[in-house]
Parts: C-alpha cells; sequence; structure tokens
C-alpha cells in the first residue's frame, strides 16, 4: 500500500513554515523528528485535562492519569512485540537506557577484567557508558570493525568472543552511516556463547518493524523523539530474567517496596527502574505516536523512505564530488556524505540559507569520523513526511553551493 504523502503532512503544521522566505525542507529527522497534531494534543490534554501524579493517589485524576501511563506501557510493549508490559522501563531516551543497562548490568555481572563488546559504528551514547563502567570495574572494550563500505564485520565476532566476554551491544543502525546491522546474526552467535545483546534502536525503531521476541535480543533502547513522539520519554525493554538479575539504576521514590534506615526493598518490576516520578505526560504522547505510526503501518513507512533513500542515492551521486561515506546494501533512513573538498559545515550554512535542514558534523559517532579520517559529513534524514519533490531541492541547493565554490 502506498501512503498518501499530502494528508500526513497535514499533521505536521511545522512543515509548512517558511525559513529566510524559503519553504522549509526538514531532512534531519534522525537527529530529531517532527510531531504530529495528534501528539501535541495528547501533551496539552495531559496538562489541561488529566494531570495527577500516578500510583500513589487514590482520587480520580491520580488514577486516570495512572491508567493513561499504564496503558501507553502496553502500547509500547504491543508496539516492538515484547512478551510483557513489565519489560517496558520508561526512560529520557536512548542515552539513559544505555546508561541504566551499563550500570546495573556492569556492576552486578561484571568483574575486573571482564570484556563487553560493541562496534566501531556506535553513537557515543554506546561508548562512552561502557567507559564509565570502567571507573567501577576494570572492563575492556573489544570492537567490531566495519570495513570501507560501512558494512560491519561480523565474520570477526567470533575471533572476538572469549570466557571474559559479559556482554554485546550494537546500534541496529547507524546514524552516521545509514547501516543496518545484522542482529539476528549477531544474538544468534553471541547465543551460543550464553553471552545477551544489547540493541541500540534509536535509529531503527522509526524505520524498521520491531519484533524484540523474534530478533530475541537481551535489552533495546529507543527514543520517544525519533518516532514522532515527545522529547524526554524513552524506553529500555529488558528479558525479564535480565531485569530481575540486575540492581535498580537510581533510588528514589516508586521504586521501592519497603524502606527503613536499616534496608530497604524494592518493587516489582518495571517500578524498579522508575525512581522518581516519571513522565506520565511523555508516556501517553509517546503511545499516541506510535498509534499514529501503526495506523499508517510501519511497513508502509518502510517502503515509502526505502523509496526516498534510492531516489536520494541516485540523484545525489550524478553531483561532481559526490562522496558518500557509508555504502552498505543495507541502508536505511539517511545518507551521510561530502562534495569535493567543500567543509560539510559550509555545505550545511548555505543549505540552510535555502530553506534546508541537514545535520553536519560527527553525529556524535567520532571514531566513525576517525575511521574515514574526516571531520564530519552532511547528512540528510527522512521521515514519512518526506516527498521526491524536497530531495531534487536537496540537489539543486547542494548543485549551487558547489558552483559557489568553484568560483
Ligand atoms: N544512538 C543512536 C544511534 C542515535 O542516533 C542517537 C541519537 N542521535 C542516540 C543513540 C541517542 O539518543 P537520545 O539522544 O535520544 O538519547
Amino acid at each position: 500500500m502506498t501512503i498518501n504523502i499530502e494528508k500526513i503532512r497535514e499533521d505536521f503544521p511545522i512543515l509548512k513554515k517558511e525559513v529566510y522566505g524559503k519553504p522549509l525542507v526538514y531532512f534531519d529527522n534522525a537527529a530529531t523528528t517532527q510531531k504530529p497534531t495528534c501528539v501535541v494534543d495528547t501533551i496539552v490534554k495531559g496538562y489541561y485535562d488529566c494531570n495527577a501524579n500516578i500510583h500513589r493517589g487514590v482520587h480520580f485524576l491520580s488514577q486516570q492519569a495512572t491508567e493513561a501511563h499504564e496503558a501507553a506501557r502496553k502500547t509500547v510493549q504491543q508496539f516492538i512485540h515484547a512478551q510483557h508490559a513489565h519489560e517496558i522501563v520508561f526512560t529520557r531516551g536512548t542515552t539513559e537506557a544505555i546508561n541504566l543497562v551499563a550500570h546495573s548490568f556492569g556492576i552486578s555481572q561484571c568483574s575486573d577484567g571482564d570484556e563487553i563488546i560493541i562496534t566501531q559504528m556506535e553513537h557515543h551514547s554506546n561508548i562512552v557508558p561502557w567507559q564509565l563502567l570502567q571507573s567501577i570495574r576494570n572492563i575492556r572494550l573489544r570492537i567490531i570493525p566495519f570495513d570501507e563500505k560501512g558494512v560491519l564485520q561480523v565474520n570477526q565476532l567470533e575471533s572476538l568472543i572469549n570466557e571474559k566476554t559479559k556482554l554485546i551491544a550494537v546500534s541496529h543502525v547507524s546514524n552516521a552511516l545509514g547501516t543496518t546491522n545484522p542482529i539476528k546474526e549477531i544474538v544468534r552467535i553471541a547465543h551460543n556463547h550464553d553471552i545477551p545483546v544489547l540493541v541500540d534502536g534509536a535509529q531503527s525503531t522509526p524505520h524498521i518493524s520491531i519484533d524484540v521476541q523474534d530478533l530475541d535480543v537481551d535489552f533495546f533502547a529507543f527514543s520517544g523523539h525519533k518516532i514522532y513522539g515527545p522529547t524526554g520519554i524513552g524506553v529500555l525493554y529488558g528479558k525479564e530474567k535480565w531485569l530481575e538479575k540486575i540492581p535498580p539504576y537510581q533510588g528514589g521514590g516508586e521504586m521501592i517496596h519497603k524502606v527503613t534506615f536499616e534496608k530497604t526493598t524494592f518493587n516489582e518490576l518495571p517500578f524498579k527502574f522508575e525512581a522518581g516520578t516519571p513522565d506520565y505526560i511523555g508516556s501517553t504522547a509517546l503511545a499516541t505516536a506510535l498509534d499514529y505510526v501503526s495506523n499508517i503501518g510501519i511497513e508502509n513507512i518502510a517502503q515509502h523512505e526505502h523509496e526516498l533513500l534510492h531516489y536520494a542515492t541516485e540523484k545525489l551521486s550524478q553531483i561532481d564530488g559526490m562522496r558518500f561515506i557509508g555504502e552498505a546494501a543495507s541502508k536505511s533512513g539517511l545518507i551521510s556524505f561530502l562534495v569535493g573538498n567543500i567543509h560539510p559545515y559550509d555545505l550545511g550554512t548555505i543549505l540552510d540559507k535555502l530553506g534546508i535542514a541537514v545535520r553536519t558534523g560527527h553525529h556524535c559517532a567520532e571514531p566513525v569520523m576517525q575511521a574515514f579520517n574526516i571531520e564530519g559529513t552532511v547528512r540528510a534524514s527522512f521521515a514519512m513526511y518526506n516527498t521526491k519533490e524536497e530531495i531534487d531541492i536537496l540537489v539543486a541547493g547542494i548543485e549551487r553551493a558547489t558552483k559557489m565554490f568553484r568560483r
């Protein structure tokens, strides 16, 4: 089924905006997506109509807000096909979800000398939390490299695994290269050695149908704001057995069962990991966003975005001096590139003046830039509301910029 882009664009009022007198062309969706009216309405309605702190109140409003928050958990569960709602932990986003695992899994399951495997294409949020763990446990990071096209060398994984390996943490889709990694294959190899796998799904969840049971991942993290939801809310999925096994990340209200000065016992899942007042308005708005995506159909969105990716790759490749950073056969959602020796920042600035929003820089993936020996790239990333006409505007903008620099 093809999706009705015109109708979808009507749901995103910001897309009507003009920037420097030019119609906005928004290609910075990997950083954050725009929000449909229904999501903004849920936030407004939440605060106007259904605002009370959840879980502890006997009064009507508190119960209503609690029900909305717990219904949102079920929506997330169904969206990523988790077995249980209590395997869904609300966090501030992918970053907090990975920090939670790095800390709680790290201190409980890792000893000095143990190893964690990550990849060369990780976002800083799947590198730095493990380095922070190094100040508590003397663990070693092992790295799965990628080749010159940005394809992960999964055939090297076996040789990186040994009896000290405690966890493999990989991105599903690279935010700097666009590469989609073969998670099932990685999980199969890891589980053969009884090693759990954490997947950073920040860039996959908006573009690919996620089934955590089919992927058989042990932990899966994603951010609401990258899938048309609000900022400040995200998700950590963890298999029940792992969430039971690892200790709380933060202490405070909500996460306790009983507190005395001598000893505290912890609440059941998932509340054990949700210390303090959660973003219950954010969780309900995230559920609205996921319902919005489900109504359009993630497969339909994927097909449309794949066509955009294909069209953009073909058009951009005709530009003199075009160099793609990341040419894996299996890519999703974005294109990273450089043109001649134009600095990405300069190109981004000129495109901005033409109303085109792209991201420039290292995209919080400095090891990727180091591998290509570059400072950064220009990144155009797509969402369900983007069109081929917008790609034509981007291509014309880049051509105009290259002429300016050649002069
Ligand atoms: N991982 C990847 C692959 C990302 O692209 C991002 C966001 N750029 C993150 C993690 C971090 O997400 P957040 O800032 O929403 O926590």
